[in-house]
Formats: C-alpha cells, structure tokens, sequence
C-alpha cells in the first residue's frame, strides 16, 4: 500500500469509528451545555439555587440541607438573546414519541414542560425537559421525534410566586419511569380533593434516575452502556415484599425481573422489590407462595441504613424502635406501584 492509501483507510476507519460511537450514544445532552459531561461538576454545567453552588442544580437530595428532593439536572443556559433572556435550543436526548406537553405555566411549577417517551432495552423510559419558553412548532402528543431533534427553546416559566432569575436560567431535565398508567384513575380516587392537571405525566406518577449518572457512565463505558444494566444496579435502599402476581409495574418494567426457578415451579405469589433512595424498584424478584413468610401486603425485608443515612429526603421508611416501618410517602408509592 502507498502512504497515501494507508492515510485515507486510516481516514476512513476513524470515520467509521466515529459513526459507530454517535449510533451507540443511546442519551444525547439535552443543550449544547457540554459540561455537564465533565465528572467533577461546575458552575459552568448546572445553575445552583439562589445562595447556594452549582451543587444544588444536580440530583438527589440537595436542597433544604439535605431534607428536599431535586428530581433532575438544572442545567445552565449558555446563549441569550440582547434582552438576557435564554435562547438555547432543547433537543430530545433520545429517539422517541411526545408523550405529554403542558403549555400552561401557570398549571405547574415546571412551567412550560415536554415528556418524551423512550423505548430502550424493553424498558419505557421518559424524559422530561421543563421551564421551556416555548415548544417547537409540531411538537404535539404522539408525534416521533429523532434523537438530537430539538423540540423547544429554554427559559424561565414557571408557577411559583418567585420568578426564575435571569442569571439561573436552565433546562430542568429529568430521567423517569412511570409508576402506573392507571395513576389519574388512582388520583380521582383517593386524592379526590387535589386537583390533578396533568393526568398519568402528574409528577407523584414519574420516578427519576440521576441523569447526570446516567451519561458519565455511558460516557465511561461507551458501547459496553446498558440502561438495563444502569438502572438494575442503582444503589439498593430496601427491599420489600408485595404480594400478588400481577401488578403494573411488574407487567410493564419486565425486563427488570430477575429468574427464581422456584417461583416458576411453583407459581408467583409475590415479589420482592429492591427499591432506591427515591422509590425506584430496579429489580424485581418473583417469589413462590412457600418464600413468603409476611400475610401482610407489603413487609419491608431489609435495609441499608448507611443508603438511608446518604439519602435523607426519600422519606419512604423510618425505624419505630427495632421494626422499620412504612412513612406515607413509602404507603402510597406501593399503594400507586399496585394499583
Ligand atoms: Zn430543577
């Protein structure tokens, strides 16, 4: 081979290369914000709350001195127009269909806000893209959408009193799973005195993963990513039986079940749930009738206090002198979960 050839087949692979890393990204960053992909986070990718560092733009339990869930990435805005107003482009991080939009700020605390929903790995995954000035024209329910195609303008909207600064404009982006699509039914039933605008997209219906997780490992492992794998190997909170066979959750998230040749023996009873700091079951176990001990509903089997200790806003279980038992929060997400 002449020198020219081997630079152009050297070319040509690197080319191909190229092409093969961006077809495997299975999440693209929702903003051109890039330094969101840089691991020891700054000011530069996430817009803080008022007072406090970039810190408290990121998942988990940042806000309130730890006591208060974020749900998302607050992440900053890089262009403005001469009025200092937000003008980035939003782009869907992932192929997918537009599953909800709300185009009445004053209806949510999310302001204007689009969820995409996502088929990955058979896993129904949704993103959430909020505080939006506005929507891009034929972004209506039910329309495709390409990974990469932008779908709004940042901004500022919002419904709370305060008004989102200029300097703290962001995307607030978010990472979900739905919990039950019978949610507004389960709504009208048993919260029949709060009003529910937003149907099955009401945010007591959506559980997060940390985004910001999600694409510094997908970054890290590059082809080798796997949702499937990202989401069963979040970190273990409880674990908790619930009885019956069939349940939403359980129909729907079945490629997070795991074997237990008893159970297929035997006939499912129940399952055994590993849920996160926040609620998230990302494992399912089956259980057969003689693996159950508990006739109640639900019974917690274990914790992991230093989790529990790491997180302190899931308020999902607390220890009642030696018996760990159910808050509210933890109640009504497993009465959601089987509704
Ligand atoms: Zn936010």
């Amino acid at each position: 081979m002449n020198p020219h050839s081997v630079i152009f087949s050297a070319v040509l692979s690197f080319l191909a290369f190229l092409g093969e890393a961006a077809a495997s990204q299975l999440f693209q960053l929702p903003t051109a914000n890039r330094a969101v992909l840089d691991p020891s986070g700054s000011e530069k990718a996430f817009a803080g709350t008022t007072g406090h560092s970039w810190n408290s733009g990121t998942f988990g339990c940042i806000r309130s001195g730890g006591g208060k869930f974020h749900e998302g990435l607050d992440i900053r805005c890089m262009e403005r127009n001469r009025q200092g107003e937000p003008t980035d482009a939003v782009r869907s991080t992932a192929d997918g269909t537009v599953a909800y939009l709300n185009t009445r700020p004053s209806l949510s605390n999310y302001g204007n806000y689009v969820v995409m929903r996502h088929s990955i790995e058979g896993l129904e995954i949704y993103s959430l893209y909020a505080h939006l000035s506005s929507i891009q024209p034929g972004i209506e329910t039910g329309r495709r959408v390409k990974s990469g195609e932008q779908i709004a303008i940042m901004g500022r909207t919002a419904n709370t009193r305060e008004v989102i600064p200029k300097e703290r404009a962001h995307l607030h982006f978010e990472i979900n799973l739905v919990i039950n699509e019978r949610y507004a039914l389960w709504h009208a039933k048993n919260m029949p005195e709060s009003r529910n605008d937003h149907g099955n997209f009401n945010g007591r219906n959506l559980i997060g993963i940390d985004p910001w997780k999600l694409l510094l490992e997908q970054q890290r492992l590059g082809t080798n990513f796997s949702l499937l794998r990202h989401i069963q190997t979040q970190p273990e909170l409880c674990r908790v039986l619930v009885q019956g066979s069939d349940f939403p959750w359980v129909r729907r998230y079945r490629a997070l079940r795991e074997r237990n040749p008893i159970a297929e023996r035997e006939g499912i009873a129940g399952y055994e749930l590993v849920l996160t700091f926040n609620g998230l079951p990302c494992r399912i176990i089956p259980r057969a009738a003689s693996q159950i001990q508990s006739k109640a509903k639900y019974s917690i089997l274990s914790v992991r206090s230093e989790e529990l200790s790491k997180h302190p806003c899931g308020h999902l279980l607390f220890k009642r002198g030696q018996i760990w038992t159910l808050l509210p929060a933890g109640e009504r997400l497993l009465n959601i979960l089987t509704f």
